[in-house]
């Protein structure tokens, strides 16, 4: 049985996030988006996947910045 991971392309720059079968070593953002009645795209489902850099490039273009905190591990 086939359980490698199947390649992740970021959706922004093309950089390649997610090689084809090979053990994950870059983080990314996958987004999936299931349009609803109060939209434009009504019964629509959009994804896209968006590699780190991208990412922060993005989200420095908040006007509210993205709220972030130290993960706290459980004991
Ligand atoms: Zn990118």
């Amino acid at each position: 049985m086939k359980t490698g991971h199947k390649e992740i392309i970021c959706n922004c720059c093309k950089k390649v996030v997610q090689k084809d079968g090979a053990v994950p070593n870059m983080e990314y953002l996958h987004i999936q988006k299931e349009w609803g009645y109060f939209s434009g795209k009504d019964g629509e489902i959009q994804e896209f996947d968006i590699c780190e850099s991208c990412y922060d490039a993005w989200v420095k273009g908040f006007q509210i910045p993205v709220e972030s905190r130290e993960v706290v591990e459980l004991m």
